[in-house]
């Protein structure tokens, strides 16, 4: 087993982490807890057809304080909130006992508009009440740039909005922006070692189709989804020898 390499400076903000329970959102709260003082998560409950990847975040938050006790101290507390009326205003193959497929304007029907917008205008507000002054989400351009509001720029332009409507600085942090799914494995490893990545294949998921019936190297997932491809995909990428 690899060690994990030392944590940099302690920064003294409180941290807020937009959090899944699946790989993405279980690396940012690594990276976040290997840097901040004090980090608090949240997720949303939006009618997610994959609404186990929900169950696993105590799991995770559990395994992780367990496994890394130099992190469970800065650990606070986790809030879920009831976004139910997305499905209102959504038709999509993530709420819905839809397939999962490209529509004609090059979008996963996947896509929840706007989603990302909603969820960290939520968490800004949340952030805010909490007296947390940095918000951090899995949002990456190299897998999904199919999803504008996970683009880059989109989010700086969110980080300008969002500081300007509370009157009081809100940093927008994104560590896996630029990174494909075989560095995202590989920035796991750089900070808990083989340790933080057995305990993401174990217990994370990302699987669109809420399947944890199959194990597979890379975690559980119904194996043929974009979703689980893609984890597939960069699981083996990363294995390769260099
Ligand atoms: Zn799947």
């Amino acid at each position: 087993m690899s060690t994990p390499h030392p944590t940099a400076a302690q920064d003294p903000r409180t941290a807020l982490v937009v959090f899944s329970g699946g790989q993405d959102s279980t690396v940012c709260l690594a990276w976040a807890l290997s840097r901040y003082a004090r980090v608090e998560t949240i997720g949303f409950d939006y009618g997610q057809r994959h609404r186990v990847e929900l169950d696993c975040r105590q799991q995770v938050r559990t395994e992780l304080t367990r496994a890394f006790p130099q992190w469970g101290g800065r650990l606070g507390e986790d809030h879920m909130l009831d976004l139910g009326l997305l499905g209102q205003i959504s038709d999509t193959a993530l709420t819905e006992s839809r397939a999962i497929e490209m529509q004609a304007n090059g979008l996963p029907n996947t896509f929840v508009p706007g989603r990302n917008l909603l969820f960290l205008n939520f968490a800004a507000a949340l952030a805010y009440r909490r007296g947390a002054s940095v918000l951090i989400g899995g949002m990456c351009e190299t897998d999904y740039s199919g999803y504008p509001d996970c683009r880059d720029n989109t989010l700086k332009a969110l980080q300008v909005a969002i500081s300007l409507g509370l009157d009081s600085p809100m940093t927008i942090e994104t560590p896996l922006m630029w990174l494909t799914k075989a560095q995202t494995w590989q920035l796991s490893q750089d900070l808990g070692g083989e340790a933080l990545n057995e305990l993401i294949i174990e217990h994370t998921h990302t699987c669109y189709l809420g399947d944890r019936s199959q194990r597979h190297a890379w975690g559980y997932g119904c194996g043929t989804c974009p979703a689980c491809q893609l984890r597939q995909e960069g699981y083996e990428s990363f294995r390769l020898p260099a």
